[in-house]
């Protein structure tokens, strides 16, 4: 794979699945309630399924009832990027992976303490590293 910084929209489109490109390079919406990660209990990180940058831990998924996997915090502010969205109609704010630029989902100011936020994010832009919640 080359470095995900310099790949073209051509290299993306050959790389993932048509699902994952529209999602997340196209900023497109899984429908809510069908990704495979919304209703995922299992302990592990949550990576960028284009890139591997480690994103979310599961220590802060929670069940916000929308059909989207949500976060109420990144595991490093630093690997996620917020910018102002103003498409749909909407004002909202669009998390992107610093690294890569991949569309992930919007953040929103109604979830749980001790942030507050909602990362509602796109089950199709993840990849669970499953990890043992013993170990
Ligand atoms: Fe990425």
């Amino acid at each position: 794979m080359s470095d995900p910084e310099t790949k073209s929209e051509a290299d993306w489109k050959r790389e993932l699945s048509p699902q994952q490109f529209e999602v997340c390079r196209r900023k497109g919406t899984e429908r809510a309630f069908t990704g495979k990660y919304w209703d995922c209990k299992e302990t592990g990180t949550y990576r960028c399924v284009c890139c591997g940058s480690e994103l979310f831990h599961s220590s802060a998924k929670y069940d916000s009832g929308s059909g989207w996997p949500s976060f109420y915090e990144a595991l490093d502010p630093e690997r996620v990027k917020v910018t102002e969205d103003h498409s749909h109609g909407m004002h909202r704010l669009e998390v992107t992976c610093r690294r890569c630029g991949s569309h992930l989902g919007h953040v929103f100011d109604d979830g749980p303490q001790p942030t507050g936020k909602r990362y509602c994010i796109n089950s199709v832009s993840l990849d669970l590293a499953k990890q043992d919640p013993n170990a």
